[in-house]
């Protein structure tokens, strides 16, 4: 199903949206028309909140299955994986909102309400335990109350924001951070603009302002940044890590094809050693990055297994020793599949054009989309 949505509406929308872009109109986004069709079909298909047990609504997946269905969706178009793949957030208010916000935040994800991370400021990038944003708590109602600006949110109006806010008063390190779950029918949040970016333009990068926005704290105080940003971050490593391979995959499809089209000095320029090498060393970063991929989301699978069974009763001695074991080796492993697939995207992307002589540098191709996507 996911390769079937992919072939035939995704990849073909993929040049309009990159023309389209989405855009901002009295503080809410629209996306481009064919991102909208992109987003129909897909939650039509049930691929939305694909990981997420069958009680919320969800297909109860893996995260490998999750992994190469999102390795597909950025073959077709890298941009809109930006956006699909933000369905990860869900995983932050599975493992560990309350109950009750999971039994209310969770369906809607999975019947097709989108996400958003909120953590970046405009003085706190890298340095994130620099985030200002101001949480507030009422006693009156017993909720939070959001103030400051957030930049370059993936998809910054969604339905459903997870926001690392400052929450302690007088702090200014991490630990004075908590995570927030933000429900845009509450409102409060605007967007002051999208940035224009050089690729990847379906997925709007936006700047929000919060003006008393009304939030729910999502797990426990003060631990916003130095356990739930970790485990977000890492889940959405693997989704860059997947969209790279996806990049990889376009641009060596595409350059093989050409290869094997272009006539040159009398045969296919395939037939020539050097550019068949370019070729073989493309396919080569592709295979590695993938297996690395879903090498790594398989140690994800098993210690996230153990912390469902865990939830259900005592793991044995041997179980917590394995699910520790497996636990670190998706930590370690997860940055270095997220580094070598991006930077092998990058390399790939430059060769297909590499290959497609002159061509490559030219609009009409889709190798100079997939370089700019793959930056
Ligand atoms: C397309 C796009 C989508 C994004 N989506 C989101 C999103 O959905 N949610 C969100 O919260 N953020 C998002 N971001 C923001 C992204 O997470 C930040 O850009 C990133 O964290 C870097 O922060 P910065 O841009 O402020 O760079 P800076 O932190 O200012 O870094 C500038 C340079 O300095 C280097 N540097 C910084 N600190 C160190 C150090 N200690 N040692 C060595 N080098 C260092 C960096 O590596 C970089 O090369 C997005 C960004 C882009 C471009």
């Amino acid at each position: 199903i996911v390769g079937e949505i992919c072939g035939e509406i995704v990849a073909p929308n993929a040049e309009d949206v990159d023309h389209e872009g989405p855009t901002v109109a009295n503080g809410r986004v629209t996306y481009a028309s064919k991102t909208k069709e992109n987003l129909d079909a897909t939650t039509k298909a049930g691929l939305m909140g694909m990981t997420m047990p069958r009680k919320y609504g969800g297909l109860n997946f893996p995260a490998v299955p999750y992994m190469i269905a999102a390795d597909m969706v950025s073959r077709a178009d890298a941009g809109f994986e930006n956006l699909w793949g933000l369905q990860d957030c869900v995983e932050t208010i599975y493992e560990f909102a309350d109950e009750d916000q999971k039994s209310r935040y969770i369906p809607r994800v999975c019947q097709g309400e989108t996400m958003s991370m909120d953590l970046t400021e405009p003085d706190a990038g890298s340095d994130l335990q620099a985030v200002m944003l101001k949480a507030t708590y009422n006693e009156k109602d017993g909720y939070w109350y959001l103030n400051g600006v957030k930049r370059f949110i993936t998809n910054g109006d969604s339905d459903l924001h997870l926001v690392l806010a400052r929450s302690e008063e007088g702090t200014r390190d991490g630990r004075g951070l908590s995570m927030f779950i933000y429900d845009k029918r509450n409102g409060g949040v605007t967007v002051r603009r999208i940035e224009n970016k050089m690729g990847i333009k379906g997925s709007p990068t936006c700047e929000l302002v919060f003006k008393n926005a009304k939030a729910e704290l999502c797990g426990d105080r003060k631990l916003g940044l130095i356990k739930y940003v970790m485990a977000l971050m890492n889940g959405a490593r693997l989704g860059i890590a997947a969209q790279s391979v996806g990049i990889s995959q376009a641009a060596y499809n595409e350059a093989l094809a050409y290869a094997k089209e272009r006539r040159q000095f009398g045969k296919a320029i395939i037939e020539f050693p050097a550019v068949a090498e370019i070729l073989s060393l493309m396919k080569a970063k592709l295979d590695a990055s993938r297996a690395l991929l879903y090498e790594t989301t398989r140690f994800v699978d098993i210690y996230k297994a153990f912390d469902d069974i865990a939830k259900e009763r005592k793991l044995t001695p041997e179980e917590r020793t394995e699910q520790k074991t497996f636990s670190k080796l998706a930590d370690s492993f997860t940055p270095l599949s997220k580094g070598m697939s991006s930077e092998f995207a990058n390399q790939n992307a430059y060769d297909c054009i590499q290959v497609h002589g002159g061509s490559g540098f030219m609009k009409d191709y889709t190798c100079e989309r997939l370089y700019r996507d793959a930056r």
